[in-house]
C-alpha cells in the first residue's frame, strides 16, 4: 500500500461516535494480531465475542472463498442453498422450528421485538403491546434495541424512543412478577448481561421469567448476541440455565467475523411474520450464511464445547492467580470464555486504563463498562497463547497498580 493510514486519518474522515486506540491492527491469525509495524498482539478480545474461531480460520477462508467463486448475492425475491441448510442447522441444534435471518444483532433484535408485538396483536388485539426489559441490558443501538436497553445513555438524544417498554431490575423476581400482567407481550432478557458487566441471569430468575410469561400469554425472548455459538460452553446459554425461549436471537459468533444475525423461534409465533411483514435486503445473504454454517458445524461439536470449559477454568485460575499476587479485582466471574474482572471498589472507573496498558505489552482485551476488564477470546485459544496472554495481562496490572499508587 503507498498510502499509509492513520489514527489522524481516521479522525479526518469518521463520525466521531467510535474512540478506537492508536495501534491499527492489519492482519489476524489464530489468536494472534499484528499491527502496520509489525507488532504482535494477543487476542483476548476476539472482536466482542464475534471471532470465536480466531482470525482467519483454514475452514472459514475455504467456505468464504469458494462461495464467493460461487455466488455472492441473490436478494429474498429468490432462496439460496446456503440461507436453507443453515436455518436448518439452527433448528436442528435448537428449540426453533423457524429462523429469519438479519445482518446484525440488532437488526435479529428488531425482529424479535416486532415479532412480539405482532403476535400478540394478532391473537390478542392491540392493547397487549407492553415490552418488559432490565436494567443495563443491551440490545443494540436501532431506536427500538435502545429503548429496549437498559442503559439511559444509549437513549439520551434520541427522544421519543418507542413506548411501551418498561426497564426493571435484572434477577429480582419480585419486581418481574408484580410488573406482569397481560397487556406484556414480550420480556426480552440476556441470559448472561454482557455489556452491562458480566452479569449472569440467576437460573431462579430465567424460571420465572418463564412461568409468568406462560401465565400472561406473553413471549419470552432470550438476547444470545453475545452468549450464543458456543460462548459459554453450550452451544447457546439457555441449554445451561434450563429454561426455554419462545424467540431466541443471535449474531456476533455466529458468523465467526462475517456479518450475520438471526431470529429463532416456534413455528407457532413464526405465522405471525407473514409474507410482507418483515424483510431485509441483505438478511439471508449466501456467503454470510455459508461462513456462518460451517462456524455452526465445527461449534455444535462437543469436543470443542468441553474444550471451552477447559479454558475457561485455565483462564479464570489464571487470572485469579494474578489477582492474589497483584490484588486489583473484586471479582472474576462470567461462564465459559465470556469472563469479567471487576475492579476494587478504589480502581472503580478505570478498566479503560487497565485495557490501555494490557495493549501495550501486547495484549487485546475490553472493557464492560467503566469498571470491569471483559474478555472474550477465542473458543479455540491455544492454552500457550492464554498462558502468554496472562503473563502480559501480570505485567499491565503491576503497572497499573505502580501508577496508581503514584497516584
Ligand atoms: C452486541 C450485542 C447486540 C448488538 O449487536 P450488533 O451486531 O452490534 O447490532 C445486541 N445484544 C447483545 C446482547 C449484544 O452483545
Amino acid at each position: 500500500m503507498t498510502q499509509v493510514y492513520n489514527r489522524k486519518t481516521f479522525d479526518e474522515v469518521m463520525v466521531p461516535n467510535y474512540a478506537p486506540g492508536a495501534m491499527i491492527p492489519v492482519r489476524g491469525e489464530g489468536s494472534r494480531v499484528w499491527d502496520q509495524n509489525g507488532r504482535e498482539y494477543i487476542d483476548f478480545a476476539g472482536g466482542i465475542a464475534v471471532n470465536a474461531l480466531g482470525h482467519c480460520h483454514p475452514a472459514l477462508v475455504e467456505v468464504l472463498t469458494d462461495q464467493a467463486n460461487t455466488l455472492w448475492h441473490l436478494s429474498n425475491v429468490w432462496t439460496n442453498e446456503p440461507a436453507i441448510q443453515l436455518a436448518q442447522q439452527l433448528c436442528q441444534l435448537t428449540f426453533a422450528d423457524k429462523v429469519y435471518f438479519a445482518n446484525s444483532g440488532a437488526e435479529a433484535n428488531e425482529a424479535a421485538l416486532k415479532l412480539a408485538r405482532k403476535y400478540a396483536h394478532d391473537h390478542f388485539g392491540a392493547k397487549k403491546h407492553k415490552i418488559i426489559s432490565f436494567i443495563n441490558a443491551f440490545h443494540g443501538r436501532t431506536l427500538f434495541t435502545v429503548s429496549a436497553g437498559g442503559q439511559a445513555k444509549y437513549r439520551e438524544g434520541f427522544e421519543p424512543t418507542v413506548p411501551g417498554i418498561q426497564h426493571l431490575p435484572f434477577n429480582d423476581s419480585d419486581a418481574l412478577r408484580a410488573a406482569m400482567d397481560d397487556d406484556v407481550c414480550a420480556v426480552i432478557m440476556e441470559p448472561l448481561q454482557g455489556e452491562g458487566g458480566i452479569l449472569p441471569a440467576h437460573p431462579d430468575f430465567a424460571r420465572t421469567a418463564r412461568e409468568l410469561c406462560d401465565k400472561h400469554n406473553a413471549l419470552l425472548i432470550f438476547d444470545e448476541i453475545q452468549t450464543g455459538v458456543g460462548r459459554t460452553g453450550e452451544l447457546y446459554a439457555y441449554i445451561g440455565l434450563g429454561v426455554e425461549p419462545d424467540i431466541l436471537t443471535t449474531a456476533k459468533a455466529l458468523g465467526g467475523g462475517f456479518p450475520i444475525g438471526a431470529m429463532l423461534c416456534r413455528d407457532a409465533v413464526a405465522k405471525s411474520f407473514g409474507v410482507g411483514s418483515h424483510g431485509s435486503t441483505y438478511g439471508g445473504n449466501p456467503l454470510a450464511c455459508r461462513v456462518a454454517s460451517k462456524v455452526l458445524e465445527i461449534i455444535s461439536d462437543e469436543k470443542l464445547l468441553f474444550g471451552v470449559q477447559e479454558r475457561h477454568r485455565l483462564l479464570v485460575n489464571g487470572l485469579e492467580d494474578l489477582n492474589r499476587r497483584i490484588g486489583l479485582f473484586r471479582q472474576v466471574r462470567g461462564q465459559g470464555l465470556l469472563l469479567g474482572c471487576e475492579l476494587q471498589p478504589e480502581y472503580a472507573g478505570r478498566a479503560r486504563e487497565l485495557l490501555n496498558l494490557a495493549q501495550e505489552q501486547g495484549l487485546m482485551v475490553l472493557i464492560a463498562g467503566p469498571d470491569v476488564l471483559r474478555l472474550a477470546p477465542s473458543l479455540i485459544i491455544p492454552e500457550q497463547d492464554i498462558t502468554q496472554g496472562l503473563q502480559r495481562l501480570g505485567t499491565a496490572m503491576e503497572h497499573f497498580k505502580a501508577g496508581a499508587a503514584e497516584g
